[in-house]
């Protein structure tokens, strides 16, 4: 195949799991949007069960109607993971030892401290006519094999080592085909909705550029990724920058991040610009926050304590919660929320103060006092201010939830303090 000509084609996933509907075929539509993105067209989805003569017909209707054949799945260790073996005999090609990936493999083990079996050196074992593609997340590595004018891919079945896998390897291998180069990036969105976001940047999304725009929304968070396809001579910045910065223009503060920046990265940044120090009280997210902050490298200079401070009677001791308050209002109420902060900054000399309190249920809400209920308070110069918020979904999404929200209250409160 010439270099520059639109590649057409078929994704071919191979599971049993996917046929029995156990699970979905995610990887087919990440690998199908990273290929729009790509310009290239894909014009077939095959999904074949773990079994030889299925999947080599599928290979050969698939290798007569499309120019560009990726799979997905069934790089395993195990004797019912051929993929590999059958695109090999399909291609009359044979496997030979891959010594970097065997390499690879035995020190994924040596570092986990798992013994290396004989099966697990089926997966160092390809043709020396393919491109081999590390996998940094486990240890099937995927391959490239170029033959008759079709290119055959094959990759991972788990997406957590079939993405970045592709990303990395692939994406860049197909641009240099087309003569072209590709590049991406994240804005990353925390409180506006996914529709408001939408609403604010509609003309963008309807009259896109060379700079593509998709949104994507998971628990209360928004993302944008803009991706630019150019030719390899040109800079992908130059088409990125206009469009990030009118984004930014629209959408103001609720940008918080980009790429891999997670909101707690960023507090962990303005707090350590600000030269500030936090204390967290937390009751109804047991810690999360905390936890959540001390993912951050480093940030021990900033992050003074987390006191999870569950029961009334820990709030009491602690944080000096007063009982009339807890008596009067309850636990979770903007009044325990506002004594939690004060006291959290009392007790650690802190500069500033988060507490929260709220019913993560599924028991314990009232018509009052319904399930999802969190304060959020942050104390700061003798002064707190506590906000309301309702949640949805089950235990972990509310606790979640509520971490990122105090997270990004916390964001906010540290942009707009200037602090020496
Ligand atoms: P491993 O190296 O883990 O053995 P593999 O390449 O052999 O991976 P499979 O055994 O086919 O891959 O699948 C492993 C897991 O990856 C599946 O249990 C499933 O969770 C996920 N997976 C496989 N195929 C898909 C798919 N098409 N879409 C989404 N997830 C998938």
């Amino acid at each position: 195949m010439r270099k520059g000509i639109l590649m057409n084609t078929e994704i071919i996933a191979v599971g049993s799991e996917l046929l029995l509907g156990q699970i979905v075929n995610t990887n087919a539509q990440f690998i199908s949007c990273s290929l729009s993105d790509l310009g290239i067209n894909v014009y077939y989805h095959t999904v074949v069960g773990d079994n030889r003569n299925r999947f080599m017909e599928a290979l050969k209707i698939a290798s007569k109607r499309a120019d560009l054949i990726i799979t997905t799945g069934g790089l395993g260790p195990t004797m019912d993971d051929l993929t590999k073996e059958t695109i090999v005999d399909f291609l009359g090609l044979k496997l030979t030892l891959h010594e970097p990936s065997a390499q690879a493999i035995r020190e994924y083990f040596k570092k986990r401290g798992r013994t290396l079996t004989e099966n697990n050196l089926k997966q160092a074992m390809f043709p020396e006519e393919a491109i081999v593609l590390p996998n940094k997340h486990g240890t099937a590595p995927g391959a490239i094999i170029e033959k008759d004018d079709k290119i055959y891919i094959m990759l991972p079945g788990p997406p957590y080592e079939l993405q970045p896998m592709f990303i990395n390897y692939v994406m860049p291998y197909l641009a240099e085909r087309e003569n072209q180069r590709i590049f991406s990036a994240v804005l990353r969105i925390y409180g506006i909705g996914e529709s408001a976001v939408e609403e604010a940047i509609k003309d963008l999304l309807l009259n896109q550029t060379v700079t593509t725009i998709a949104p994507l929304a998971s628990y209360g968070e928004v993302t944008l990724r803009l991706t630019v396809k150019c030719r390899r001579d040109q800079d992908p910045l130059e088409f990125i920058k206009p469009v990030e910065d009118e984004i930014r223009r629209r959408l103001g503060t609720a940008v918080y991040g980009i790429d891999d920046q997670s909101l707690e990265m960023v507090v962990a940044k303005l707090l350590e610009e600000k030269g500030m120090t936090l204390a967290i009280a937390e009751s109804c997210t047991g810690g999360l926050i905390g936890n959540m902050l001390t993912d951050v490298p480093g940030i021990s200079k900033n992050f003074l304590e987390g006191a999870v401070t569950y029961s009334n009677e820990a709030k009491i001791k602690r944080l000096g919660v007063r009982p009339e308050t807890l008596e009067r209002y309850g636990a979770v109420s903007r009044e325990t929320a506002r004594e939690m902060a004060m006291g959290i900054v009392d007790t650690t000399g802190a500069d500033i103060g988060l507490a929260v309190t709220g019913i993560a249920g599924p028991g314990g809400g009232t018509a009052q006092k319904p399930v999802g209920l969190v304060y959020i308070a942050i104390a700061m110069n003798g002064n707190a201010e506590v906000e309301e918020f309702r949640f949805i979904g089950g235990r972990k999404r509310i606790k979640n939830s509520t971490a990122k929200q105090a997270l990004d209250m916390l964001r906010r409160k540290l942009l707009m303090t200037f602090y020496a």
